[in-house]
């Protein structure tokens, strides 16, 4: 029955997607010329797509993130409300904040960095759009940021990366490697334990989420712990600890693209 419950959870919480707004525009271009500050940077000139999970008003919008589908090998919702902490902290408020965070970050190290939604106030937009963003920006790494909301007794993080799903299946091995440095960044910047209910040393694969199906471009996806568990909770409503957060993805980015 946990396994049940954490496995609808996570559903209802990872297959973001809608069909909001376009595309989040792309931040001002960060100085790339010689003396630039950031000019021995990895990540300088790297096209980088955030996707934060979910929306601000999906919850208001049934109608259009109910809307079914394909993700490659079936149909899914075209997003979905995300979860929330306890004591009311959203999902999707707290992968806007994170995104914005790590994309200020990987930006002054030079990289190019889009996100799929542009606030937090929207609908959607739809998985296969969010997918179809870095597809169209041949971006060098995409990561999807999500935080679960699983039974309370479980904590911890995991990073999820895609099986192959027919045209996604030349990026699954590069997907892996850049999961194990997202992993690899976020488990030493912040502390935070692997998930001790999913996944196996805090990685996954799943074959069932949009954004991993659509893909040709690297991709990975982050649950960066349990909204239900107290003590997770209590680490993503702190706006010091998401800037860890922030700090150590942009590590994993930096080991993964240098
Ligand atoms: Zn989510």
């Amino acid at each position: 029955m946990i396994a049940g419950v954490a496995l609808s959870l996570l559903a209802a919480c990872t297959d973001s997607s809608d069909d909001g707004p376009p595309a989040g525009s792309a931040p001002p271009p960060t100085a790339t010329g010689n003396g630039s500050p950031t000019s021995g940077s990895a990540l300088r000139g790297k096209v980088i797509v955030l996707d934060p999970g979910h929306n601000g008003a999906n919850a208001d919008h049934p109608e259009q993130i109910n809307r079914k589908v394909f993700v490659g090998n079936g149909y899914k919702p075209c997003n979905t409300t995300g979860t929330r902490t306890t004591g009311g902290y959203p999902e999707h408020a707290f992968t806007w904040d994170l995104a914005n965070r790590l994309a200020k970050v990987l930006r002054a190290e030079g990289a190019k960095v889009t996100l799929t939604r542009k606030n937090d106030e929207g609908v959607g937009p739809c998985i296969t759009e969010r997918a179809a963003i870095a597809n169209r920006l041949r971006a060098d790494a995409t990561l999807s940021i999500h935080a679960d909301g699983s039974a309370p007794s479980g904590h911890g993080f995991h990073v999820i990366t895609p099986l192959p799903v027919g045209k996604n299946a030349p990026i699954v091995t590069p997907s892996r490697t850049l999961g194990v440095a997202i992993r690899d960044g976020f488990r030493s910047g912040t502390g935070i334990p692997f998930s001790t209910y999913l996944g196996k040393n805090g990685l996954d694969r799943r074959d069932d989420l949009g954004g991993l199906n659509l893909s040709t471009v690297p991709v990975a996806f982050i649950e960066c712990g349990n909204m239900m568990n107290p003590g997770d909770a209590a680490k993503m409503t702190s706006g010091p600890f998401r800037q860890r957060m922030a700090d150590s993805l942009a590590k994993g980015f930096q080991a993964y693209l240098r």
